[in-house]
């Protein structure tokens, strides 16, 4: 019944993929550069939000990035290994006995409280190699690092540390997503008072960061030295609360193709626990990504895709590998593309609808979809696939 014209794709190769655009990602990282006047670091952890660590890291150094940030050691070695030398902080807590490693592969990293400054400088003193470091400070998200009206002690033994080059001081905002929020100015205020004591005390002042994607967008006095931004370097805004100041544009899609077509009448319920059913005769596709690809389950009669450039239902319950769309009276046909993320014919679907329907932030949205899916590269340097799961 519905075949398609036209030739049928190799066998092996999956229909579900996630597209990424690497000059849509160059071109945020210059739109944010020119937007802040300071130097960026470019927040890749996490897969980078599931474009790809390597690949984007890659392009982001060829783009002349200043900075690389990653959330463990083992991304900081996965790029190294890759053979990037942009200089790359580590901005998780660590444990004393990572700090060989950190030093071993050249990465830089968080010092968040005077117990871990003295690890660090007992394992670069063993090893006879400077750690490279920057401080914590914690100015009101209460996660890591040396509350800041704490600091002082913690800030003079940095300094006089002999085995930890002082590159960095920073902290991290809470509730910068929100340009209404009272919390970044207090955390500015708390975080130059650390500063301030490092001039008190007659120190070079090391690069201060405060920045995330929320403060560059809303966030004037967060920009300081150097900005880390991650979701908006994707071209995603972080909340439905954020203003779009900066011209930023998405770099991911994610599309897979119709695998099944059928009608399923009045009444007959579709997917597990049969949670829906029509309510008239219609026309039902089967797409074969599921919550396995990290598609989220909780889209299950609640997300819609797009199928020739008109917005469809997903209904009933997501499966692990496959999930069906109700398209009414209108026509699909097998291996037509289906759009998750992204744009076809003009309509959009965006990561933050997706998380808005979700009931999730984009964020969770973009990293969750994961390595079962197949990515490709376009522009910049493009590297090939191959080269992408290196
Ligand atoms: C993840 C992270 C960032 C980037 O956050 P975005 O909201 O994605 O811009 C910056 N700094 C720290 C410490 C982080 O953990």
């Amino acid at each position: 019944m519905h075949e398609p014209p036209g030739q049928p794709p190799t066998a092996s190769e999956r229909p579900t993929r996630i597209a990424v655009d690497l000059d849509r990602i160059a071109h945020n990282l210059h739109a944010i550069r020119a937007h802040v006047g300071v130097p960026v670091m470019g927040i890749v952890k996490a897969n980078a939000y599931g474009h790809g660590l390597v690949p984007v890291a890659r392009h982001l150094q060829a783009q002349g990035v200043e900075q690389l940030g990653v959330a463990f050691v083992e991304e900081g070695i996965a790029l190294r290994r890759a053979g990037i030398t942009t200089p790359v902080l580590v901005m998780g807590g660590i444990f004393g006995r990572q700090v060989a490693q950190f030093i071993a592969h050249d990465l830089e990293i968080t010092v968040s409280s005077l117990d871990k400054l003295r690890q660090v400088e007992g394992a670069a003193e063993s090893l006879g190699r400077k750690a490279v470091v920057h401080l914590k400070v914690d100015t009101g998200m209460e996660r890591i690092g040396v509350h800041s009206y704490s600091a002082r002690a913690f800030i003079e033994a940095a300094v006089a540390s002999r085995w930890c080059v002082l590159k960095g001081i920073y902290s991290h905002l809470a509730c910068a997503d929100d340009p209404d929020s009272p919390m970044t100015d207090q955390q500015v205020a708390r975080f130059a008072d650390a500063c301030a004591h490092i001039e008190r005390i007659g120190a070079p002042m090391p690069l201060r960061h405060l920045a995330n994607s929320g403060g560059v967008l809303h966030f004037p006095a967060t920009w300081l030295d150097m900005v880390r931004p991650g979701i908006a370097l994707y071209g995603v805004l972080p909340d439905p609360a954020s203003r779009a100041t900066v011209d930023v544009r998405p770099a991911l899609s994610l599309s897979s193709r119709v695998v099944y077509f059928k009608v399923v009448k009045a009444g007959n319920p579709v997917s597990y626990g049969a949670t829906w059913a029509p309510s008239a005769d219609t026309r039902v596709v089967t797409v074969p990504i599921g919550y396995g690809d990290g598609f989220p389950r909780s889209l299950s009669s609640r997300g819609e895709v797009l199928v020739r450039g008109r917005r469809y239902p997903i209904v009933g319950r997501i499966c692990m590998d496959q999930f069906m769309v109700d398209i009414g009276h209108d026509s699909a046909w097998n291996e037509d593309e289906v759009v998750l993320i992204g744009e076809q014919d003009g309509q959009v679907i965006g990561a933050e609808d997706v998380a808005r329907r979700a009931g999730t932030i984009p964020y969770e949205i973009l990293v969750g979809l994961n390595d079962r899916i197949p990515r490709e590269y376009r522009g910049g340097t493009a590297p090939t696939a191959d080269a992408a799961a290196g």
